[in-house]
């Protein structure tokens, strides 16, 4: 019993870690934008910057660019990645499972960025090119993307209360 919940605890950290690694590249590169705004006192220009579309970022300073530019690549890209990867698994002597989080935000923004919707720089810093693929926010895939997360909760909260109704949630 015991070693089943600690099983169950190191699973739930683990999960834990994926779901913040997979969210991470898309937050860490607002940081900078972040605290540049609420110095000023206009936390809506950090808002404006989230929701930008290309060229329509708010103007900031130099450095404000600079570093969330290159935040933005290196969490972005494989070969950043890989390197990270190979050190843990070197001081771990094993793949660090959550990184598969990472990895899996840096695959799905390469296929959902376009070369005119902020394509994903996966071999940053060797060259910022990306695959040109179909931009998230184009209206039939985000329709679709939107259609697929219902249709798979749905069938969660169904298969849910067949289990419930068995006996065998836990
Ligand atoms: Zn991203």
């Amino acid at each position: 019993m015991v070693a089943l919940s600690r099983r169950h605890r190191a699973e739930r950290h683990s999960v834990g870690w994926t779901m913040a690694l997979a969210a991470l590249p898309d937050m860490v590169h607002t940081l900078p934008v972040a605290a540049w705004a609420l110095d000023r006192g206009a936390p809506a220009d950090w808002l404006a910057y989230a929701t930008a579309l290309p060229g329509g970022e708010p103007a900031f300073p130099a450095a404000v660019a600079l570093w969330s530019h290159h935040l933005h690549c290196s969490f972005h890209s494989a070969l950043v990645a890989a390197g990270v990867t190979a050190l843990l698994w070197v001081a771990l002597r094993r793949f660090w499972l959550p990184l598969l989080g990472w990895w899996s935000h840096i695959l799905i923004d390469v296929f959902t960025h376009s070369a005119d919707f902020y394509p994903s720089p996966v071999f940053y810093p060797v060259t910022y090119w990306g695959f040109d693929g179909v931009a998230w926010n184009t209206p039939w895939f985000t329709t679709l993307n939107y259609a697929a997360l219902l249709g798979l909760g749905w069938w969660l909260w169904v298969t849910r209360q067949k289990d419930r109704a068995s006996g065998t949630a836990g």
